[in-house]
């Protein structure tokens, strides 16, 4: 398998996409590190996947989450390989005329904290083992990061962020470390909002009904579960299938390709 030992830090992992990255790595012979804030979704976690995965609770926020997140990697498994950065916050299509005064401000830094700031501190605190393995990182982007619509301003801008994140860090961690990103489109899972904005109560699933949207709106005329998309991680992840690969955004999303008509 193309992950065969493999050491993996994967954050945002207790549901959704970040979960079945960590049961496809884990089939494919890695051993990871699940790193959430919710200790409830990391139990269950554990309790379906056993001892093939270590859990941390934590605040990809904090400097010292992450460095406990990817201490314990080192320690558990010896060596870091990739790290996945993957925890997000949405904010529902708020728009920015429809967002309250009061309300921007502290739900720019609740959303950009976790999904450009997560991500920053995520790599910082994986880079030295990262270095010693000469590993990777791939970080979890959205059909955001390319097209408008999929989102508000906030969320739109932050993914938008994570592909400049990708090729700064790409260009200055080479020739050692590999970063590139994956961009997935929609999915039905436990994404919530920034508890600035009042959306951290419900789940996207909850407001929109996604998996209808998909399957009649997409070019593909699918409704993706998170486990469609892992394979992209998979491919970035494993050194031998992507040697010459960096600085790149796998898009997977398929929204640059508009429905047919007649299709
Ligand atoms: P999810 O909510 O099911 O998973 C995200 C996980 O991140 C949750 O388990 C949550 O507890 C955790 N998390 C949130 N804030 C955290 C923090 N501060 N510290 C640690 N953990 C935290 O949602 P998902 O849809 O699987 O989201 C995963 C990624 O996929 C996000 O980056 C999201 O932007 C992206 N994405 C999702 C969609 C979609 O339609 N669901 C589409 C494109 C991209």
């Amino acid at each position: 398998s193309w992950l065969e030992d493999n050491s993996v830090v994967v954050t945002g992992a207790g549901s959704g996409l970040g979960r079945a990255i960590v049961r496809r790595f884990v089939e494919e012979g890695a051993q990871v590190v699940a790193f959430d804030k919710s200790e409830d979704k990391l139990h269950d976690l554990k309790d379906k996947l056993g001892d093939t995965v270590e859990t941390v609770a934590g605040d990809v926020r904090s400097t010292a989450d992450n460095d406990r997140a990817c201490a314990r990697a080192v320690e558990a498994f010896g060596k870091l390989d990739t790290f996945i950065g993957n925890a997000g916050l949405w904010d529902f299509n708020r728009s920015l005329p429809d967002t309250p005064a009061e309300q921007l401000a502290s739900g720019f830094d609740e959303l950009f904290g976790v999904n450009v700031k997560g991500y920053v501190l995520g790599v910082k605190a994986a880079l030295p083992a990262l270095r010693a393995s000469r590993g990777s990182v791939v970080l979890t982007l959205s059909n955001a990061a390319f097209y408008p619509g999929g989102g508000g301003p906030l969320y739109v801008a932050s993914k938008h962020a994570g592909v400049g994140l990708v090729k700064q860090l790409a260009y200055e961690l080479a020739p050692e470390v590999r970063v590139n990103g994956v961009a997935p489109g929609g999915m039905d899972t436990d994404l919530r909002g920034p508890a600035a904005l009042g959306l951290s109560d419900t789940a996207i699933g909850e407001v929109i009904p996604i998996n209808d949207l998909m399957a009649q709106g997409s070019a593909l005329r699918i409704a993706p579960q998170p486990e469609d998309y892992v394979g992209a991680y998979v491919l970035l992840a494993a050194k031998a299938q992507s040697v010459t690969v960096t600085g790149s955004v796998f898009d997977v999303s398929s929204f640059g390709i508009l429905p047919r008509f007649n299709g």
